[in-house]
């Protein structure tokens, strides 16, 4: 498969990425096989690609953000099957830690980000990758597949800051800082979502 690929960290991605022939991952038994659609770039992306501020593992294939069709299941897949049309949720936890068992999956004593802390050689931008079961969600059909990239991980980081941490109700003021960065679009909607009175910042 092509993939993009890097061997070594430098503040000039166009230097250092290349499109590669690499072999497909392979399959553990609670993960799906995701023919990539489409994918979106993260600030994550570019850390990976400085190395800073912290090193991670070469040679990698970066994106966290990305959706997709579901071309083959793990042996113990249960919840999603062949075809699904899927969204990357790219925090990885490890659902046995003492965090991860009282609902703070994101307190993870060993949480990796897909694509960025993970590798070598598994990330999105590729055309084939792999993510356990739990760690994609199933798309409605009128959400395509750039809007679901696009919103993968922003929304992730809206929704747990607004809905998990700051358990928004209907009625309340909410203020949204950097109202036009991803994470604060996403923000502005969830708090419509949930008939908060909005004010942003730009
Ligand atoms: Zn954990």
């Amino acid at each position: 498969m092509k993939a993009a690929v890097f061997s070594e960290y430098s503040k000039d991605p166009a230097k250092v990425v290349k499109i590669l022939d690499v072999d497909p991952p392979k399959l553990k038994s609670n993960e799906v096989m995701i023919k990539v659609e489409s994918d979106a770039f993260n600030y994550n992306d570019l850390w990976g690609v400085w190395g800073e501020p912290i090193k991670i593992p070469l040679p990698h294939i970066s994106g966290t953000d990305i959706a997709g069709t579901v071309t083959e299941i793990g042996s113990g897949v249960t919840t999603i099957k062949v075809g699904d049309r899927v969204v990357s949720h790219a925090n990885l936890s490890c659902r046995t830690c003492y965090y991860c068992t009282s609902g703070r999956e994101y307190d993870c004593s060993n949480r990796l980000v897909w694509g960025f802390q993970t590798g070598p050689l598994w990330g999105g931008f590729a055309q084939i990758t792999k993510l356990p079961e739990v760690n994609v969600v199933k798309l409605p059909n009128d959400v395509s597949y750039n809007d679901a990239a696009a919103i993968a991980m922003v929304g992730l980081t809206s929704w747990h800051m607004l809905v998990g941490r700051a358990k928004i109700v209907p009625g309340q003021t909410v203020l949204i800082m950097g109202g036009t960065s991803g994470v604060g679009m996403v923000g502005i909607q969830i708090a419509k979502l949930y008939n908060c009175n909005v004010i942003a910042t730009a």
